[in-house]
Order: structure tokens, then C-alpha cells, then sequence
């Protein structure tokens, strides 16, 4: 460990993981007068945020959408920095189109007027539930944003107890997010699209909890961006932000052991057999796995191990990372694919854990927005279909022959217009919920970490430090806030905030 003249209160940290939540950590941590050392395992930062670099195509490897922006500048800010003079966001607009099997279509704009004209073609008088959706999709994230996204909080007590009576109305908690958008809007292909991010947060939009109306309205009302480079540009931006602040990044270095003694933190143990003295460690590796696998206490794990088989997680993943030669037409940027059958796409993967039968899935066509991602004329496509989490009762998603996906997403694409085939694909990369979990660590290949149901937010997550093992924390997606780039992000800078109360 390198030495340090930094005051006792600003003692050294290690990091382990350079995926966006460790770098957000270091950055909040070096700007609070720490000094930081980030181990990451792979050869350049980013994690699920990595990149693919193939045959002059480029890809990132699973974040695509990027909203909230003013997470990233007020992340910036926080070091006395410009998001713009790191990282160049380019608009997407429109942002997302919702396909089903019947023909119909809905685009999401930011554009407000647009966005209207699109809803009313599905059900017409939908403008005055769009108008009155804004209105309370504002008021429940300002609420969220300002009360309890960013709270550590452990009690429940003491973080609901600051929301008056009507702002705990306001939070629609005790309904079901397909509910609470059925109060603004009838037509079922609206509820659907608005409802279908409650995939990524783990669970079905019949059963998460109604505050989630916040994402649609978020991603409405600040937009849908692409740094320029892909999302990796942002991974760039980040890291090096974190060096000019001298934060040291050590590539190629995965951890064995988080080395633990009378209860406290005494060191880590490099893969490579080396040990270090440390005191303070944050662990950016899936929480999940952090207990199970890298603490070096015997009792630790095993309580951990009990605790992780009844937390409920977010789905595994199939990714396929397809360059194409030439133009691809019919396919926008975002485009997700729904089922006829909804609802029980969503009872296939989370209750009965098996493949849906009528998969859903999702198409990114970054080179639309940023060409450079593609040789010229040529076209990137990121394809990504939910799976079931690896060892589920009924699941055996790993038994699954990502050719047979490839198939059916082909056969649906052609369906839908889209003139392409298995011939055109000249590049191919693919990652099983299998490489999910063994490349970037992730228990049981869940790709978004521990689900958002109701009982698993706020002071009933998981929380950002070890119970019972002075000197550990946790950042990332398996903790407070939660999962998605902005809440990684924000999850740094509450991981950090964490350190400074346990230390006064
Ligand atoms: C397929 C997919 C699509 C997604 N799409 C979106 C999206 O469109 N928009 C969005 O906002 N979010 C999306 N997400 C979620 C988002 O990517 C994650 O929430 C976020 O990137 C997680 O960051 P993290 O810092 O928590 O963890 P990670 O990115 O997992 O970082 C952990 C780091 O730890 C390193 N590590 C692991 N083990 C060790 C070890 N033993 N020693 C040293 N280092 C180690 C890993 O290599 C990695 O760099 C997506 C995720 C996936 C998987």
C-alpha cells in the first residue's frame, strides 16, 4: 500500500472493481481527501459497461440507454468539473419503440406534442392522461430524488418518516406499477410500454411497486442520451477524471480474498498470491458475490449464503453483438420487442424461471446515432433477451442454445420488416448467462444485481456496508440506490457518504 500523509480521518481505501459504481466511489472518495487504489480484475475499467471492439465494429457490452444526465454532471461537479469537456452526450430522439406481434407500434419522444400524437393513435383522448401522468410522475420524482433515492437511511422508520402524509400517498408503494399507469391510461399497449423496464429492476410491472411510473417520466423528461464513443465513452470519461485526480487504477489485478480478522478488515489478497495491508476496502464485485466468495471468514459466508437464496434478483441475460456490413432499414436506435402475451412472459421468467415463450427482447442500433461505432455503411447490433437466473428450479437457461434465440429474434425482426438474416451477420459475439456470471462476477448471472421489489429498496436493500465486519463496503448495483447507470453512479457517492458517518 502506498504510504499516505493524508490526516487519520482520511485514511487510504481500496477499491476492488472498476465498473461504474468503483469509479464514482473513488471520484466522491479522492475529492473527500482519501487516497485510492482501484483493483480491477479485466485490463481497462468498466465492467458490465466494458466494450467490444470487433472487425471495426464497436459495442458496448450491456448498458445501452443512458438517462438522468444531471446524475453524470452532478458527478462531475462534485470534483469542480464539466461532464461536457469529458464526455459529449449525443440526443437520442425519439427514444424508444415499443413493437408487438399484431403490427402496432408506439415511439417514445421527448418531444411533448409528438409524444401525444403517438399515444392518441393507440387511444384516442390519451393527451389528457399523458398531461395528468406528467404531473404526478413529476411530483413522485422530485419526491423520490430529494427524500429517498439518495438517503442512507437503515430504519425504515426514519426514511419514510421525513415524507408528510400526502407525499406518502404520493408514493402509490402499496400499487402495483401496471396499476398506477392503468389511472392514467386504458389502452394496454401503453401500460405495456411504459410498464416494461420492470424487466431490468426484477420484477413484473404487476407486482413492483407504482413509484416506478418515475422511469418512463424520467427518460420522457430528460431525454435519452449516447455519449459519443457509445456508453463506453462515458466509462472513459470517468476513469479519466478519477487519474487526473490521483486516484491509481490497477488493471489486470483480480482479488482472491478480502482478508478479515477479529472482525475487521486487516488486508487483501491478490490472485496472484500477494497480500496488502488495508484497512478500509469497498467492494465494487456484485454484492452477492462479495459475501459469498471473497470474504475470508468462514461464519461470514455462510450466514451471507443463507441471506442470498431468499433476496430476489434481477434476470439473466442473453447478449448478442452482431456487425453487419451494410445498412440495416426498418430498425431505429432503441427498439424493444413485446409478446402478445405479457404478462406471462413475465410469469415465465420470474415465477415459473424458465425462457418466456413468447420472448421479448430488445435491439440497440448504436451506429444509428453515432456512425463512428460501425466501418462505413456498415451497422452495430446489440440484441439482449431476458433469461432466467442460472440454476433456477425449471430454468437451466445455460442448456439454452443461443442459436435457437438467434433464430427466433431473426424470425421476429423479419416479421416486423426488418431485412436481415443469420448471412448478414459477418461479426458475431455472444455472452450466455453463463459468461455473464464468470466474466464480470455476477451471482447466478443476474445481470442487474438484487431485485427492486418493495421489501428490497431504500433501508430494506442490502445495505452499503458489512454488518459485522468493520472496514466493508459496497458499491454498485447490489445496493442502495439500485441498479442502471445513474443509480450506480449515486450509489458512489452514498457509499462514500456512508464512510464519512461511520468515521465522525
Ligand atoms: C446486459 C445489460 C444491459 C444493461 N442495460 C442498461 C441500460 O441500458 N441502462 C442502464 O442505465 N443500465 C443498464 N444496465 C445496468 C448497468 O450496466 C449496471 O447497473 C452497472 O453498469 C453496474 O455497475 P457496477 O459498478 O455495479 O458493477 P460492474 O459493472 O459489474 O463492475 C464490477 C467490476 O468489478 C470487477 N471485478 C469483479 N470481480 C473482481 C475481482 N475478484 N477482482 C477485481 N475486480 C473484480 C469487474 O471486472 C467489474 O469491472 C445493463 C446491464 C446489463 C448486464
Amino acid at each position: 500500500m502506498s504510504s499516505s500523509n493524508l490526516p487519520a480521518s482520511h485514511p487510504p481505501i481500496a477499491i476492488i472493481g472498476a465498473g461504474l459504481g468503483g469509479l464514482s466511489a473513488a471520484i466522491h472518495l479522492r475529492v473527500r481527501g482519501h487516497e485510492v487504489t482501484v483493483f480491477e480484475k479485466e485490463d481497462a475499467p468498466g465492467g458490465r459497461a466494458s466494450r467490444i471492439v470487433r472487425d471495426g465494429f464497436t459495442f458496448d457490452v450491456g448498458p445501452s440507454l443512458l438517462n438522468y444526465p444531471w446524475v453524470f454532471e452532478a458527478l462531475f461537479a462534485a470534483a469542480g468539473k464539466r461532464l461536457s469537456d469529458y464526455v459529449e452526450l449525443l440526443p437520442v430522439d425519439p427514444s424508444v419503440a415499443y413493437q408487438w406481434p399484431g403490427g402496432e407500434r408506439l415511439e417514445l419522444t421527448s418531444q411533448y406534442d409528438q409524444l401525444r400524437a403517438n399515444l392518441e393513435a393507440l387511444e384516442p383522448g390519451a393527451g389528457l392522461g399523458l398531461a395528468r401522468f406528467f404531473r404526478d410522475a413529476h411530483a413522485k420524482y422530485t419526491l423520490s430524488f430529494d427524500k429517498l433515492v439518495t438517503r442512507n437511511a437503515d430504519n425504515p422508520l426514519a426514511w419514510l418518516g421525513g415524507l408528510s402524509f400526502r407525499e406518502m400517498l404520493r408514493t402509490s408503494v402499496w400499487r402495483s406499477l401496471y396499476g398506477e399507469l392503468g389511472r392514467f391510461f386504458r389502452n394496454p399497449r401503453i401500460r405495456e410500454a411504459f410498464g416494461a423496464y420492470g424487466m431490468y429492476l426484477g420484477g413484473s410491472p404487476f407486482d413492483l411497486p407504482g413509484i416506478f411510473s418515475i422511469l418512463a417520466y424520467g427518460e420522457l423528461a430528460y431525454g435519452l442520451w449516447l455519449p459519443k464513443g457509445g456508453v463506453y465513452g462515458l466509462v472513459e470519461g470517468m476513469a479519466n477524471l478519477a487519474k487526473e485526480l490521483g486516484v491509481h487504477i490497477r488493471c489486470n489485478t483480480p482479488m482472491q480474498a478480502i482478508q478479515v480478522k477479529d472482525g475487521a478488515v486487516r488486508g487483501l489478497k491478490l490472485a496472484n498470491g500477494e497480500t496488502e495491508d488495508w484497512r478500509l476496502v469497498v467492494s465494487n464485485v456484485d454484492a452477492p458475490t462479495t459475501n459469498t466468495q471473497l470474504v475470508d471468514d468462514k461464519a461470514f459466508r455462510e450466514a451471507a449464503q443463507r441471506k442470498v437464496d431468499r433476496i430476489a434478483m434481477t434476470p439473466s441475460v442473453y447478449t448478442f453483438y452482431w456487425g453487419i456490413q451494410r445498412p440495416v432499414e426498418g430498425i431505429g436506435h432503441h427498439t424493444i420487442f413485446l409478446p402478445d402475451d405479457y404478462r406471462g412472459a413475465f410469469t415465465d421468467l420470474f415465477k415459473n424461471g424458465r425462457l418466456p415463450a413468447g420472448l421479448p427482447f430488445y435491439t440497440s442500433v448504436a451506429s444509428a446515432t453515432d456512425p463512428g461505432l460501425a466501418p462505413p455503411n456498415g451497422t452495430s447490433v446489440f440484441v439482449l433477451a431476458p433469461a432466467p437466473l442460472l440454476n433456477s428450479e425449471n430454468g437451466h437457461a445455460d442448456a439454452v442454445d443461443p442459436g435457437s434465440i438467434r433464430e427466433r429474434v431473426l424470425t421476429r425482426l423479419n416479421h416486423h420488416g426488418v431485412d436481415l438474416s443469420e448471412a448478414d451477420i459477418h461479426t458475431e459475439t455472444v455472452y450466455t448467462p453463463t459468461e455473464w456470471r464468470d466474466r464480470f462476477g455476477l451471482y447466478r448471472g443476474s445481470a442487474f444485481g438484487e431485485a427492486h421489489t418493495l421489501f428490497q429498496m431504500g433501508p430494506w436493500r442490502s445495505p452499503n456496508y458489512a454488518r459485522g465486519i468493520e472496514g466493508l463496503y459496497y458499491v454498485g448495483a447490489g445496493v442502495p440506490p439500485g441498479t442502471g447507470m445513474p443509480m450506480v453512479v449515486l450509489s458512489g457517492q452514498m457509499t462514500a457518504e456512508r464512510i464519512a458517518s461511520h468515521a465522525r
